[in-house]
C-alpha cells in the first residue's frame, strides 16, 4: 500500500512512546519511576466527576452541537472575560477534543505547501509534526538556556519570510518551564503585527505558575494582537482531566469558521459527558488548581536542588508548568555499559535499562544537551528516582 507522503514526515509522539514503554515494564513487574508523562498525577476534581455522572444519568449521551455545547463555550467566554479581559462571541470559540486536537484544526486551516510556521525551541514535541502534516515548514527559533530561554526580537525578525503564516508562542513552556515576560510578548506582537502573522498562543499551562507570578495572555497586548491572536488552552492540566479530551481555541472568526467546519467533517463534538465536565471545572476547578500548584511547587523545589546536586547536572528552576529540563551536558561523553553515552536519547535509555527510570530525551524538544523529568508525581517518587539517577550517573566512567 502506498502511504501519503505526509505519514513518512512525522513520528509517534515520543513522550507518549517513553510513557508507554515504562508502563510496559511495570507491568512485567519491574519497579519503574516514570518521569516522563505529562500529566498531573492528581485524582479529577469531585464536582466534575459528578457533573459527569449526572450527563450520563440525565441521558446526555448523544451527539451535541460539533463546536461544543453553548453551556460550554458561554463557559469559556466568561472565563476569558473575567481572567484576561478579552470578549469573544460565540462563533469564535470551538470546543474540540483536547488542547492537541485544537492545535491541529488550527494548523489544518491556516496551512498549506510552501507555508512557514515559526517555532521558538525548546518546543512541545507536536508543534513541528502537526506543521509538516499539513504540508508546511516549521521553522525553528532557537533560544538561550543561559537567557531563561526568552526570544530574542532580532533573530525572530530575521527568520520572517514572505511564505511565513505563524507564530507560536507557548508560556509556560513545556519543556523548558520558562515564562515570557510582557516586554517579550510586546516584541513578538510588534513583530506580528507588522507582518501579519497569527500568533498561536497555547496557554495549556497558563494556571501552573510559582512564586506569584500571573500569566499574561499575549492576545491581552491590545485589539490590533488580540485579532491575530488564536488562544489554545483547555482543561487537562489545570483540571487534572487529560483523558476527558477537553480542549479549546478562541480567536479571529474567520479562522474559528474554519476549524469549526474541518472539526465538522472529521470528529464531530468532542465527547458529550467530558464537555459537561468541563463546566464544571471551569466554574468549580479554582481551588483544586490551587491545591495542586502548591503541591507541585514544593516537589519542583526538591526535584531541582537534587537535580543540581547531582555532579555534571545543572537544572534551571522552572517559572511555570511541572517540567524539570535539566542540562545534561556535562554526563554525555562518559561510557555506561554499552559504549559512550552521547546524545540525552542514549542517556534516557542507560536510566530506563539500568537505573529503571524513565525520563524524556531532549532531542523530539529541540534540544541535544537536556533530558526531561515531569515532577507530577510523588514526593517519594521523586525521591527513589533521584536517588536511583544521581547512582547510575556516577555508575559512568569519565
Ligand atoms: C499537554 C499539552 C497540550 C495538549 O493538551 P490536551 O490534553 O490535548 O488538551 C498542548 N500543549 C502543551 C504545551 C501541552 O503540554
Amino acid at each position: 500500500m502506498k502511504l501519503a507522503a505526509r505519514v513518512s514526515r512525522i513520528t509517534p509522539s515520543p513522550t507518549l512512546a517513553m510513557t508507554a514503554t515504562a508502563k510496559a515494564m511495570a507491568a512485567q513487574g519491574l519497579d519503574v519511576v516514570d518521569f516522563s508523562s505529562g500529566e498531573p498525577d492528581f485524582d479529577t476534581p469531585e464536582p466534575v466527576k459528578a457533573a459527569a455522572e449526572a450527563a450520563i444519568r440525565a441521558g446526555f449521551t448523544k451527539y451535541t452541537p460539533s463546536s461544543g455545547i453553548d453551556e460550554l463555550r458561554q463557559a469559556i467566554a466568561d472565563k476569558l472575560l473575567t481572567e484576561q479581559g478579552l470578549r469573544y462571541e460565540k462563533a469564535q470559540i470551538l470546543v474540540s477534543c483536547g488542547a492537541k486536537h485544537s492545535l491541529y484544526n488550527v494548523a489544518e486551516a491556516l496551512l498549506e505547501a510552501g507555508d512557514e510556521i515559526i517555532i521558538p525551541t525548546p518546543y512541545w514535541v507536536s508543534y513541528a509534526d502537526q506543521a509538516l502534516l499539513n504540508d508546511a515548514t516549521p521553522v525553528l527559533l532557537p533560544t538561550k538556556e543561559d537567557q531563561g530561554y526568552a526570544i530574542n526580537p532580532e533573530e525572530l525578525q530575521k527568520l520572517v519570510t514572505p511564505r511565513t503564516k505563524a507564530i507560536i508562542v507557548n508560556s509556560p513552556c513545556n519543556p523548558t518551564g520558562a515564562t515570557y515576560d510582557k516586554r517579550t510578548l510586546e516584541a513578538i506582537a510588534t513583530i506580528a503585527v507588522k507582518h501579519n502573522l497569527l500568533i498561536i498562543s497555547d496557554e495549556i499551562y497558563e494556571k501552573v505558575l510559582y512564586d506569584g507570578a500571573t500569566h499574561i495572555s499575549i492576545a491581552t497586548l491590545g485589539p490590533e494582537v488580540a485579532e491575530r491572536t488564536v488562544i489554545i488552552n483547555g482543561v487537562s492540566k489545570a483540571y487534572a482531566m487529560t483523558g476527558w479530551r477537553i480542549g479549546y481555541a478562541a480567536g479571529p472568526k474567520p479562522l474559528l469558521t474554519a476549524m469549526a467546519n474541518i472539526q465538522s467533517q472529521s470528529t464531530s463534538n468532542p465527547c458529550s459527558i467530558s464537555q459537561k465536565a468541563a463546566v464544571a471545572a471551569l466554574k468549580l476547578g479554582g481551588p483544586f488548581t490551587e491545591m495542586m500548584v502548591v503541591e507541585f511547587d514544593r516537589r519542583r523545589k526538591v526535584m531541582v536542588e537534587r537535580l543540581n546536586a547531582i555532579p555534571g547536572v545543572s537544572c534551571r528552576m522552572p517559572g511555570g508548568a511541572f517540567y524539570a529540563f535539566p542540562n545534561i551536558g556535562g554526563i554525555l561523553g562518559r561510557t555506561g555499559p554499552d559504549g559512550p553515552v552521547t546524545s540525552p536519547q542514549a542517556l534516557a535509555n542507560y536510566l530506563l535499562k539500568e537505573a529503571h527510570v524513565a525520563v524524556v530525551p531532549g532531542e523530539p524538544f529541540g534540544s541535544q544537551h537536556h533530558i526531561r523529568l515531569s515532577y507530577a508525581t510523588s514526593m517519594d517518587t521523586i525521591t527513589k528516582g533521584l536517588n536511583r539517577i544521581a547512582a547510575a550517573f556516577g555508575k559512568l566512567t569519565a
